[in-house]
């Protein structure tokens, strides 16, 4: 299945989902709830806040609903998009959005490593708190062929460990904070340069998710958002962010749980990762990368394939051969090589039985 819907909004015939999440007004969270939050560091945790958070979910929820109506009504002409584009929220949807990021930031478990640490005074495995920092922003045009020019900015730090990692540059320090409204007006510039999408990557997306709705709230440009991920991500962060993603860029690595533990520590890996991938299918549109590891035809890539083939709708598949040894990838002899020849080949053919849809 091509990018359809996100074709339509680089052509200005549908609205990127975080400009309608952007116009849709919610409950204003008066009082108690709101001064709560505002007064999260003079508080001490409790069935307060817990229960504060419950209420967020519960009139996030009913809204989510409500974005789903608007959204189809103007996917298929039933509301005027312009008349909807002039619309203001003093409260939105995505607003709530934030808040509610703002309130699990308090015990984390935006990724299913699920740390429960408190990121406004400590730090969980991926080393953020909930200050955001990226190495770089700029027009990619090595993506695919359909996101390029794509308006790719990196975030410092991830979730996963990869021990070939070709960013680790990136991972392992934070370069430059983010100020979300400085950010957002590149990222209007550069829509205005050209970009066909705002590109959320690192590292990993997930762990800055507050503050890249953040940085959305702030952009005026209907760009679709491409969220570049390992797709690791917890049910809970899915909920949130899935309503201002466009298209999930989601790397599939591995084919099973040995190899995702052994090369980036990661556990549960093939229950948490199909089930992200058959949930984005549902709310957004999907290109999915693979990566090809030397030595991992048969228990990766086929299974990949395979499972691609019989559980989502031919979507997108990079089927991808720049793998090369780096960062402790030498501390890993079966993977401290580039790709052969015949597994390029092998890999290709698999592809084919199955009938992924390449990228070329
Ligand atoms: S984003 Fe993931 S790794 Fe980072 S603190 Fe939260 S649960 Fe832990």
């Amino acid at each position: 299945m091509g990018l359809d819907r996100y074709s339509r909004i680089n052509l200005n015939n549908a609205i990127a989902k975080f400009q309608i999440a952007k116009r849709i007004e919610v409950e204003r969270l008066e009082g108690g709830l709101k001064g709560g939050l505002e007064g999260r560091l003079g508080e001490r945790l409790g069935e307060r806040l817990e229960s504060e958070l419950e209420h967020l979910l519960k009139v996030h929820s009913e809204a989510k609903e409500e974005f789903k109506e608007i959204k189809e009504e103007l996917d298929s002409g039933k509301i005027d998009g312009n008349k909807f584009a002039e619309k203001k929220a003093a409260f939105s949807f995505l607003d709530l959005k934030v808040k509610i990021l703002e309130k699990m930031l308090e015990s984390c478990c935006f990724c299913e490593r699920r740390c429960e640490v408190n990121r406004y005074s400590e730090k969980g495995f991926c080393k953020c708190t909930d200050k955001s920092y990226y190495s770089s922003e700029f027009l990619h045009m090595g993506e695919e062929p359909e996101l390029i020019p794509s308006h790719t900015i990196f975030f410092n730090r991830c979730t996963f460990r990869c021990v070939f990692c070709q960013n680790y540059d990136i991972v392992y320090h934070d370069d430059y904070p983010v100020d979300e409204a400085e950010i957002a007006r590149i990222v209007d510039l550069r829509y205005r340069q050209g970009s066909r999408n705002v590109n959320f990557v690192g590292g990993n997306p997930d762990q800055h998710a507050h503050t890249i709705l953040k940085i959305l709230r702030n952009v005026e440009s209907n760009v679709p958002v491409v969220w570049n991920s390992n797709m690791y991500h917890s049910s809970e962060l899915a909920e949130i962010i899935e309503d201002v993603v466009d298209v999930w860029l989601g790397d599939f690595k591995y084919g099973n749980d040995e190899c995702a533990l052994k090369y980036s520590k990661v556990k549960n890996y093939w229950e948490i990762i199909t089930r992200n991938f058959k949930r984005a299918e549902k709310n957004g549109e999907l290109l999915i990368r693979h990566l090809v590891m030397p030595g991992h035809i048969e228990c990766c890539t086929e299974k990949i394939a395979a499972w691609v083939a019989r559980n989502l709708n031919n979507p997108r598949f990079n089927l991808m051969f720049q793998y090369y040894p780096t960062y402790k990838a030498y501390d890993y002899p079966e993977i401290a090589r580039r790709l052969r020849s015949d597994e390029m080949r092998e890999a290709m053919e698999i592809a084919k039985r199955y009938a992924l849809d390449l990228v070329r």
